[in-house]
């Protein structure tokens, strides 16, 4: 008790003498900062002023502190990404730095000359710092727009930029978590490479507990958008150009839909071989091919040469303990293999498993109870549910036509005839998940778009 109590007395001195340093250096770096930003002005061109005056730096945040809600930023057409100039880095920052005084953390940083400055969202994100910014697609009524937090950890080693979006359908809330369970878990100062996490970029729909925008489209059709196009093209546009544009990586974050649920899994077009090679990072996860659909952002991605793929947890709507700590455990394993953050694990190196897919549908309509669940195995012939007419007191079986592995499934519901019920992931492997002529017999069709990412 009394040993508790004059540790935390110690640590409130500490607090108290990093802040006195903290402000000491402050005023040290804006008085060089006076002398160099006066240097500048005699020297250089108007416009290079006025460019240095709109990027702030970002203030240094503990992720892990429990923070207020970001103020809203103002986001210039075109922020310069991952400026290469290497020359003067020092000098300008210092100048831009001392501009700009209210964001006192982050003047105590120094940025090391070897990595990239990282200039997002109109702040600059300074290496071994992080930082929550705000992404405004600028499409409300202005009074009433709603920024959109981006959480960003600039690692202070070199490495790749991986993105992390969830809540694209806005009842999507299991991904929600994953960013934040991986996000927290990270010291900027031990980081290679630079981490962006979006947790909710639909907050419209999201906070009306909908997969879609206020408009009822699906933004996850809309990829990679157009400036003056609809509402869902304008706000895929702006996210597209503003954040996604500085991924070299991206997991897309979703669940199942339609009142269906998946085994946790990665969908991906198998036949990208840079997605190939990047989905062999995560751990034992199912992996299906699928090569995307015209608009959504992964395909988008791909197409902008981002690698990038969609994790799919469980089912909409709800909060799935498992379901997270799985795509947490996949992401993590992620960054230790691609050593942007390694850590000791000690479930020893697994790989993912390698499934194709067919859907089985329901004959009849009915109300439907499933015999089998998540994950199990079936064979031919196997009874998966069963569909009872509530009228006519009518039953069907609806049994497996192949051999395979449930990696989806509906929850029970009234359905129609022609839902599809159960995906089947038949075992496959990587180089080859092409499909055979007697697959093809039973609708094994890896484009078919029968659960919507
Ligand atoms: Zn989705």
């Amino acid at each position: 008790m009394s040993s508790n109590f004059f540790k935390s007395i110690a640590a409130l001195f500490l607090v108290i003498i990093q802040l006195n340093i903290v402000s000491f250096a402050d005023e040290l770096q804006i008085k060089n900062g006076d002398n160099l930003a006066n240097d500048k002005q005699r020297e250089e061109p108007a416009i290079d002023k006025k460019e240095s005056e709109e990027v702030k730096v970002a203030p240094n945040l503990d992720l892990k502190e429990v923070a207020p809600p970001p103020e809203p930023v103002v986001i210039t057409p075109k922020a310069e990404e991952n400026d290469t100039k290497t020359n003067n880095v020092e000098t300008s920052n210092e100048a831009e730095v001392a501009e700009e005084d209210s964001y006192p953390s982050a003047t105590a940083v120094k940025e090391k000359p070897e990595r990239k400055k990282l200039v997002i969202l109109g702040a600059e994100v300074p290496p071994g710092t992080s930082t929550r910014l705000a992404w405004s697609p600028q499409v409300s009524i202005s009074g009433l727009a709603l920024p959109t937090p981006v959480l960003v950890i600039n690692g202070a080693n070199p490495g790749p930029t991986l993105c992390l979006t969830g809540a694209i359908h806005g009842d999507e809330l299991n991904g929600i978590e994953v960013v934040r369970r991986v996000m927290y878990d990270i010291s900027p100062e031990e980081f290679n490479g630079t981490l962006i996490g979006i947790p909710i970029v639909n907050l419209q729909g999201f906070q009306r507990g909908s997969r879609y925008l206020s408009d009822r489209r699906d933004l996850n059709r809309y990829f990679p958008g157009e400036a003056n196009g609809s509402l869902a093209s304008r706000i895929a546009s702006s996210l597209f150009n503003e954040v996604i544009s500085h991924c070299e990586y991206l997991i897309d974050l979703h669940t199942g839909s339609l009142r269906r649920t998946n085994l946790p899994q990665i969908r991906a077009n198998m036949n990208n071989p840079n997605v190939a090679k990047f989905v062999e990072g995560f751990d034992k996860i199912a992996v299906v091919h699928h090569s995307g659909n015209q608009g959504m952002l992964r395909t988008a991605a791909n197409n902008a040469g981002i690698i990038a793929i969609t994790m799919e947890l469980g089912e909409s709507l709800r909060i799935q303990e498992n379901q997270i700590l799985a795509g947490t455990h996949s992401v993590n394993s992620l960054l230790d293999k691609f050593e942007m953050y390694p850590r000791v694990f000690i479930w020893g190196d697994p790989k993912p498993a390698y499934y194709k897919s067919t859907w089985i549908r329901v004959e009849s309509g009915g109300i439907l109870f499933s015999k089998m669940g998540l994950g199990d195995n079936v064979s031919v012939g196997d009874v998966l549910g069963i569909v009872t007419d509530p009228i006519t007191n009518q039953s069907a079986d609806l049994a497996a036509p192949i051999k395979g592995h449930i990696i989806g499934m509906a929850v029970n519901q009234v359905v129609m005839p022609g839902f599809a019920a159960y995906h089947i992931g038949i075992e496959s492997n990587q180089e080859d998940m092409t499909i055979t002529e007697e697959e093809s017999q039973l609708d094994v069709n890896p484009n078919d778009e029968l659960d919507p990412e």
